[in-house]
């Protein structure tokens, strides 16, 4: 496995990623902002955008959530749907139609960040709930989800085939899967600016902002390494997925893939 500019053992790329997100946890949200100029925040609304209507009732883990920012999105989604539908989940007779949220994430600290933040921004809903667990191996029972998301997460993950076998065998038969993941420019001037961009301004940027050169450095490595498009198209299919298909946004920087457990 790559790591930085030097070659590690797998083993050892578990405990590398786990410090990089221990140590970007607490300046996680706002070096988002400041390296993608605010534009991950038009990825994920559109990422969540795809998921609706999602119908009364579903039941969604986040994998890898972090710090929430694809559960509160869907969160409050959800509850405006309900508002448009008229459905009210405080009543004994409607709670069945009421879709819950499991943020799950290996990272206890960019879990505790999450929780903090829901607090701050008044999402104390009964529909959240938070789990800290490896995406390779999650102690949950098979088929027991509707729909699976995963929002730059997977790239960190030792074997992503393992995370996609998992997000497989909890998903119930016709749950869908739904990743969000920077991934390859084509365009041979666009991808010199990207490339430019991110190995020559993101890891000082992390230095001057977050005290952190070689975790950003990491991210910048960790999206270079990640397979192309329709090289994870193949692993999602491998995994047992059908009707997979991906999306580029930003010229690619960023694919949403998507597939059904059928
Ligand atoms: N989904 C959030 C978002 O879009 O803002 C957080 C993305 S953050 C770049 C990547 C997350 O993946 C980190 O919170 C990290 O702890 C988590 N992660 C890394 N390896 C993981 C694994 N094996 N299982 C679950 N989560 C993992």
């Amino acid at each position: 496995v790559d790591f930085g500019f030097q070659t590690i053992p797998a083993s050892e790329k578990a405990q590398r990623v786990h410090k990089v997100f221990e140590n970007v946890a607490s300046n996680y949200d706002i070096m988002n902002d400041v390296m993608s100029v605010g534009i991950h925040r038009i990825w994920k609304d559109y990422f969540v955008k795809k998921m609706f209507p999602l119908p009364p009732g579903t039941k969604v883990i986040d994998v890898a959530g972090g710090t929430g920012d694809i559960a509160f999105r869907m969160l409050q989604s959800i509850e405006r749907q309900n508002k448009h539908l008229n459905i009210n989940v405080t009543d004994a007779n409607e709670s069945r139609k009421n879709s819950s949220i499991l943020i799950s994430d290996i990272n206890q600290a960019m879990l505790d960040v999450g929780r903090e933040r829901a607090i701050k921004m008044n999402l104390q809903s009964d529909m959240l709930s938070w789990l800290c667990a490896d995406a390779q191996q999650l102690p949950l029972a098979d088929n027991s989800f509707d729909l699976y998301t995963i929002a730059f997460g997977i790239r960190n993950v030792t074997e992503v085939s393992k995370a996609l076998d998992e997000a497989y065998r909890i998903l119930r038969p016709g749950g869908r899967f739904l990743c969000l993941e920077f991934s390859h420019v084509k365009n041979p001037l666009l991808k010199w600016v990207y490339d430019t961009y991110s190995f020559q301004i993101i890891p000082p940027l992390g230095e001057v902002v977050a005290g952190d050169w070689k975790s950003y450095q990491y991210l910048v490595e960790s999206i270079r390494k990640f397979p192309t498009q329709d090289r994870f198209k193949d692993m999602i299919e491998e995994a047992g997925f059908r009707s997979v298909k991906y999306e580029n946004l930003t010229f690619g920087v960023v694919t949403i893939h998507s597939g059904y457990k059928i």
